[in-house]
């Protein structure tokens, strides 16, 4: 284990080397266009049908704002800058439809952020947890202001240990967290196999104030409320150009946007538009979904309370429970994590890719929930997130003229982060951004990725070497 984890380490310290190589490969290897799929994903399908996205941007207009994407960070990032500055002409352009991307894709965990790597020391750590806390706070309190219908809840998700020397040691992780005033507790074993059915598990880190979020409702739910708000939305309307200056332009299909700022809310799609290429990169996730279960297949999975639960390795398995009685599962196999060659943003996987994804997915389940064996998958589908190399966020502000925002960065743990970026991209083009300052993800560096085709080659060995063993942190 120590061996393959040095390995691990290794294949980082190359990645960090051949980057030095971008002048050259970076000019020379393919990069694929900008491919945007559709949403076809359980939370928009099945809460959504309805939905219809707004008519493309036809024809130049100008603007005080020009915000790019419409996921969380787009879509909050529009509804704090329309709130605090009502007089300005705030416009939001989305390739496809609000929540098209991750945000209407993903596994529903809302999660507290930790760093990704080792602690950061207590007093960060605590900060971390509080933030976290209150964007959380924050989407229940907007979900109320403006009585959207959106299914939220917090009744806790699990970290489950897969190893028992993980479990014991996750008692001190836990004591840790306790003594910065984090609720956290240990589930044993016994407890986890009673309420949650998993029989892999030699114990759990219990979040009791993490939960679950619709993103695609939550997204969709605000459309008419930013409206309101004064915010123009053009869905179908896909940036092809950035033009840097003291005023930006932005150059779509049918028309321009000339804005005094600009907002990259692009996350794993931000390299297309030419930022960020060897910091992110765009990885493929699977996910499936099963139900709506029964109360009495419920029963016979054994999953009794909680709103979900991940793994402890690399190679992360997550679920859900929605309220309505679907199981979410994502992850948890090397097949269900694809990158693709120069930097592919939608999944071309052909049916024996799929069928092997959703195999591995399937039999990671099964070991875990032996419950549910006999269930049918009802869904299949794939979302696209933004990977930094040590798997940190990025949030600032870049360009001569200082006006070009970004929050980008976002893998797993991104559903409350995204939904706080909002805030802190609206302090910072406000110039107050002090109660930020200092938390891990504004103005922080990255290690920068190799290009074409050591990345390629650098994620097959990685994810072959490194992703069966644990998490460094939890
Ligand atoms: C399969 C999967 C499972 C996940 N599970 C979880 C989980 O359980 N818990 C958790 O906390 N996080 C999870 N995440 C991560 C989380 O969903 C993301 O971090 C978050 O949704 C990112 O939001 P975003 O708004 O930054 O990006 P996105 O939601 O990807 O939004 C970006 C938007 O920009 C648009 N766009 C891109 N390029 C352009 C362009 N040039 N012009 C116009 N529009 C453009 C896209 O169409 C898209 O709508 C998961 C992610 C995936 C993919």
């Amino acid at each position: 284990m120590e061996a393959m984890r040095w390995l691990g380490r290794a294949l980082t310290m190359a990645a960090q080397a051949t980057a030095v190589t971008w002048t050259v490969w970076g000019r020379i290897a393919p990069e694929r266009p900008l491919e945007i799929d559709e949403n076809d994903a359980l939370w928009a399908a099945a809460y959504t049908p309805d939905y219809r996205p707004n008519p493309p941007l036809r024809g130049a207009l100008r603007a005080d704002v020009a915000i790019i994407g419409g996921g969380f960070t787009g879509v909050s990032t529009a509804y704090h800058m329309s709130r605090r500055f009502p007089d300005r002409r705030i416009v939001l352009l989305e390739a496809r439809s609000l929540g098209n991307g991750a945000t209407g894709r993903n596994g529903g965990m809302m999660l507290h952020w930790l760093p990704p790597e080792e602690s950061l020391g207590p007093e960060l750590d605590r900060r971390i947890y509080q933030v976290t806390d209150q964007g959380m706070d924050t989407i229940q309190a907007i979900i109320r202001r403006h009585r959207l219908d959106v299914s939220c809840r917090r009744d806790g998700c699990l970290t489950v240990f897969t190893d028992p020397r993980r479990a014991e040691e996750a008692h001190a992780e836990v004591e840790y967290r306790r003594s910065l005033g984090i609720p956290d507790r240990f589930v044993d074993r016994e407890t986890l196999e009673r309420e949650l059915g998993f029989q892999a598990g030699y114990g759990a880190i219990l979040d009791p104030r993490a939960g679950q979020l619709n993103g695609a409702q939550y997204v969709r739910a605000l459309r008419p409320v930013l409206q309101d708000q004064g915010v123009e939305i053009y869905e179908q309307t896909p940036v092809y150009r950035v033009d840097e200056g003291r005023i930006i332009r932005l150059v779509t299909p049918q028309g321009e946007v000339r804005a005094d700022a600009v907002v990259l809310a692009t996350n794993g799609y931000t390299g297309k538009l030419g930022y960020f290429r060897d910091a992110v990169f765009p990885v493929i996730a699977h996910v499936m979904a099963l139900g709506p279960l029964t109360p009495e297949d419920w029963e016979a999975v054994g999953w009794r309370r909680w709103a979900g639960y991940n793994d402890d390795l690399d190679r992360i398995a997550y679920s859900t429970r929605t309220q309505e009685g679907y199981m979410v599962f994502g992850g948890g196999s090397r097949h269900a994590v694809e990158y693709i060659f120069g930097n592919g943003t939608a999944y071309r996987g052909d049916a024996r890719r799929s069928a092997r994804a959703l195999a591995g997915m399937r039999r990671t389940l099964h070991r875990y929930l032996p419950g549910s064996r006999d269930l049918p998958v009802v869904s299949h589908w794939t979302g696209t997130l933004g990977l930094t190399l040590r798997r940190n966020v990025l949030m600032g502000v870049r360009g001569e003229y200082r006006n070009l925002y970004y929050a980008v960065g976002f893998s797993g743990h991104g559903v409350t982060l995204t939904n706080v970026a909002g805030e802190v991209l609206t302090d910072l083009y406000a110039g107050d951004d002090c109660r930020w300052r200092g938390l891990p993800f504004l103005f922080d560096s990255y290690s920068p990725l190799p290009p074409e085709p050591f990345r390629w080659l650098g994620y097959q060995l990685f994810t072959r070497v490194v992703g069966h063993l644990p998490r460094e942190r939890r």
